[in-house]
């Protein structure tokens, strides 16, 4: 037998299993469950429960069931079972046999309820579901009990099974648990463990017309399966209470609820309901729009399930909400992939390159490297020829400085090819576009070295226009222009907030050869733009359809945006000397005077914060998790929280941090680092940046 896997990061469920294993409270079982209401598809949240609760099955050598929680009739689908079942699978996870229905369990729950009726623990009530609401009281005042609350054991067993028999309207009576209208907690108010709905279900079909609410289900369900450890997301904290309050009163077996704090994603909604209503509204394609949380948006976007495991690890497993920036999801695409996917070339915006050196009617199998990071992945030959293309922003007729790609008079190398210089730029006589670049190849280059050790500052992806495919390729961006859609003040719907350029169709694109037969879902680093995917919906063996999963780094793009203004195509010098906004009058120092050798000791970084939560036992604190390029995020303490009463909102911020502190141990954990904030000691903001630098970029 293996020994359980405890190499993963520790939290506080761990914790509670490994504990459990050493009482051997549940004679050293661990048994957990995984239960989605198949009421919508699977999001990225489901996948953190399925990862969470699978793996653990997985690392301590125990089970975890799949059950459908489909309790309420009126919304379950089959449609919804079916992609819940393929979405876990393709996580990776497998339940073998252990596919359940809380609808199985009808009957003992029914059996169940006649129990507590007989014990005295449950009556029939006749009071309307509004009038129910109104006797419940509020957190400050108390409830008020039924007039049917003292009915006898008898005619509550007697209007129970006419309830079963279907003798009576929907909505006119239910069946409650008999506990306490004073109670603190408003669950423990004699909660409606029945209610009547004639209406048919998708696996018992018209068998029943009362239904069990989740409260009366869950619990049980677990009970019946022998879970151990029942996980489930905070909300559920308070009804944990009455989860052991059915289960005592029963006397069955008692199953563990153990809450966690879901996930909450920047930019986007994660609630079944909204994003079900995205999808009949039509503001998407379907559920598996590239664009939506869902595990199946994010597969047929092109994110791998390596990803998202690794994803769900990270993010880590806690009992206070915090929201995580998608960005963190790139991060372990880029990881995986970087590993195992294809290069190959494309381009997205052409610019045709002639080489007027050229012989017409030659072509060149050149070699090409399939993955410098996997040797085994071997090579492959893509055809060069007279004609070309280049990506439109590789080409700058007046260049500023910093660009160093192709341009007049300028030599640059195509990747695996040649070096080409641009001697004639070709434009429209009218418009004044450029129709195509006039250029000389060095035959001495093949492969990419001149033999004179001539250098270049640039090389270029590019393709053989003759050889090429044509591609559509979509490229997407932030689903919604809010981080946090549902929270916004403006008191607006959520649709309000949906980003109206988040994804974006460019029909002209050029793609090597070599991807005539790529199959629908395969992956494939296009060199220097990013992860893309065939998609599985649209792509066909007449048009070829890619997702743009990530991107990649690109410096140009972060110098330009950051310097020199948006414009793309007529670069001007914004920032030269006469621009300067103020003179350069003596500037009194303010503290004391160091040098610039103490200064270049400080290593100032760009970071952003992925993740921003308070910090329990330390009011004045946020606890921010900042991503400094290193492959991993640091974790800082920052005396801020005055000024930033919701933490979440400093998601997705660029910030200033000292990377090169000593790490500083306190009592909640390490500070790995410094941000840099400015203000009244009392109400410390941040300083943040304007434009895109890249974390890990060096602040000067
Ligand atoms: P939604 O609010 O999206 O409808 P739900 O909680 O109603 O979600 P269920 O199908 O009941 O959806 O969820 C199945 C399991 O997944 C539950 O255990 C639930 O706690 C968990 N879960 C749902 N959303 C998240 C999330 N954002 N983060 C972590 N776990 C989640
Ligand atoms: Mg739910």
């Amino acid at each position: 037998m293996t020994p359980p896997d405890t190499t993963r990061k520790p939290n506080f469920i761990r914790a509670i299993i490994e504990d459990d294993l050493k009482t051997n409270k549940y004679g050293g079982r661990i048994y957990t469950r995984f239960p989605p209401e198949p009421n919508g598809y699977l999001h990225i949240g489901h996948a953190k429960s399925i990862c969470l609760n699978f793996g653990l099955a997985q690392d301590y050598r125990g089970l975890c069931n799949l059950r459908f929680d489909d309790t309420n009739p009126s919304k379950e689908e089959k449609e919804y079972v079916d992609s819940i079942k393929e979405d876990v699978r393709w996580l990776g996870f497998d339940w073998d046999d252990r596919e359940y229905y809380a609808s199985d369990y009808f009957a003992q729950l029914h059996e169940y309820a006649l129990r507590l009726i007989k014990k005295g623990k449950a009556y029939v009530d006749d009071l309307s579901a509004d009038e129910i609401r109104e006797y419940r009281g509020t957190l400050t005042k108390p409830g008020k009990e039924s007039p049917y609350r003292e009915r006898s054991v008898e005619e509550n067993l007697d209007l129970f099974k006419r309830m079963r028999r279907g003798e009576f309207e929907d909505g006119s009576r239910v069946l409650r648990a008999k506990i306490d209208m004073a109670a603190p907690n408003l669950n423990m108010r004699d909660p409606v463990m029945y209610r009547i709905l004639h209406a048919h279900h998708h696996r018992s079909g018209d068998a029943w017309c009362i239904y069990p609410t989740y409260d009366f289900a869950h619990g049980q369900s677990d009970s019946i399966e022998g879970i151990t450890h029942s996980i489930c997301t905070l909300e559920f904290e308070d009804h944990r209470p009455l989860y052991d309050w059915f289960i005592e009163e029963l006397g069955i077996y008692h199953s563990q609820q153990i809450e966690f704090a879901r996930l909450n994603l920047a930019y986007t909604v994660m609630s079944k309901r909204m994003l079900l209503e995205l999808v009949e509204g039509g503001y998407v394609s379907g559920w598996d729009d590239p664009r939506m949380p869902t595990i199946s948006g994010l597969r047929r976007r092109g994110y791998t399930p390596e990803s998202i495991r690794d994803f769900c690890e990270r993010i880590g497993v806690a009992k206070k909400e915090s929201m995580v920036d998608i960005a963190l999801l790139d991060h372990c695409l880029r990881e995986d992939l970087n590993k195992r996917a294809p290069r190959v070339m494309a381009v997205l915006h052409p610019l045709k390159v002639v080489l007027i050196n050229y012989p017409e009617d030659k072509v060149e199998e050149l070699e090409a490297i399939n993955n410098p990071e996997d040797p085994g992945a071997g090579t492959r030959t893509v055809p060069f020829s007279r004609v070309l293309y280049i990506e439109q922003d590789d080409f700058q007729e007046d260049p500023p400085q910093k660009f160093y790609r192709l341009a007049p008079g300028r030599e640059v190398r195509l990747r695996y090819a040649y070096f080409i210089t641009c001697m004639d730029v070709v434009k429209d006589q009218k418009t004044g576009e450029i129709l195509e670049l006039h250029c000389t190849y060095d035959p001495e280059t093949r492969g990419g070295d001149s033999p004179d050790g001539r250098r270049v500052m640039a090389t270029l992806h590019w393709v053989s226009a003759a050889h090429s495919l044509q591609a559509e390729i979509r490229l997407y961006d932030h689903f919604f222009t809010a981080a946090n859609p549902t929270e916004e003040k403006e008191g607006l719907d959520f649709k309000a907030y949906l980003n109206p350029n988040s994804l974006e169709t460019l029909t002209n694109c050029r793609v090597e050869p070599s991807l005539k037969d790529a199959t629908p879902g395969s992956r494939y680093q296009f060199e220097r733009l990013g992860y893309f995917c065939v998609d599985t919906g649209d792509s066909s063996l007449e048009t070829l359809v890619f997702n743009r999963t990530a991107t990649l780094r690109d410096t140009w793009a972060k110098i330009q945006k950051a310097g020199e203004g948006s414009s793309k195509k007529i670069p001007e010098k914004k920032n030269g000397r006469d621009a300067m906004p103020f003179g350069r009058q003596a500037i009194e120092p303010i503290g004391e005077e160091i040098t610039i050798e103490d200064f270049s000791k400080i290593d100032l970084r760009v970071g952003i914060i992925r993740e921003a939560g308070p910090v329990e036992g330390a009011k004045k604190l946020v606890r921010l998790m900042v991503d400094i390029g290193e492959g991993r995020l640091r974790q800082i303490f920052a005396g801020i929280s005055s000024a930033y009463p919701d933490p979440g909102k400093l998601i997705g911020k660029k910030v200033i941090v000292v990377a090169n502190l000593k790490p500083r141990k306190m009592s909640f954990g390490i500070s790995e680092g410094m941000v840099l904030s400015g203000g009244d000691l009392d109400r410390l903001c941040i300083t943040t940046f304007d434009g895109n630098p890249l974390p890990g970029d060096k602040v000067s």
